[in-house]
């Protein structure tokens, strides 16, 4: 399993077992929806294996993957693996993406949306620094080689974004970070639901400025 340069790739494979069990006991993954994957010291990722539920994930049956999207060894990946390859081929210091069908955020994707460019409100101030903008990502059949192309055009700008019908995609620099943005995503998805059609007061734009000012993505 372990390769020079990769001295941490057992205490990752344990982290990914460890973080889908956590996500499935949470109720943010069911059944075989989602996958989680980690970029390794040589560029190939680590990443769940196709039909795996999230909550009985085996450490050395996890599936590695060439950047060139080659099934390098473990079981076959997930379908949505190219879609990881993409991100991380944009965003140099990702190390790690989540990708769940969790209730509320993908409500949020089956919504219709006056601007697509960021679909959740800046309810709250971890929002705004934790997740960002959310662009909505154009709808494509699950396993269209399209929807990696369409992913690799906002994953540059952004760490978070949702794919239309289907669930968000979240980068982050470790697993642990990737994952809390995501459960942060849910959960404004959660509060933006509860609040419905009552008057809210999100962020202003200058309370927003002066977040990303102070935490920089
Ligand atoms: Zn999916």
């Amino acid at each position: 399993m372990s390769r020079t340069g990769d001295i941490n790739e057992a205490a990752l494979r344990a982290e990914i077992v460890r973080t889908g069990a956590l996500l499935y006991a949470r109720g943010l993954a069911h059944g075989s929806a989602g996958n989680l994957s980690v970029r390794l010291d040589d560029g190939s990722i680590l990443v769940t294996p196709t039909n795996s539920s999230l909550g009985s994930l085996t450490p050395e049956r996890l599936s590695r993957v060439s950047v060139d999207g080659r099934h390098l060894d473990g079981d076959p990946p997930s379908k949505e693996a190219f879609f990881h390859l993409a991100v991380y081929e944009e965003r140099p210091a990702a190390r790690a993406v989540v990708h769940l069908h969790s209730t509320h955020a993908v409500a949020v994707s089956c919504l219709c949306h006056a601007d697509s460019s960021n679909v959740l409100p800046p309810l709250t101030a971890y929002h705004v620094m934790r997740v960002g903008r959310l662009p909505l990502v154009p709808y494509f059949r699950p396993g269209d080689r399209a929807l990696a192309e369409a992913v690799r055009g906002f994953a540059r700008g952004h760490k978070a974004m949702l794919l239309a019908n289907h669930g968000p995609i979240v980068a982050g620099a470790t697993l642990q970070e990737a994952v809390q943005a995501y459960e942060e995503l849910e959960e404004t998805a959660k509060l933006f639901f509860l609040i419905g059609n009552r008057p809210a007061a999100p962020l202003t734009c200058e309370a927003v400025e002066d977040l990303q000012r102070h935490f920089p993505s």
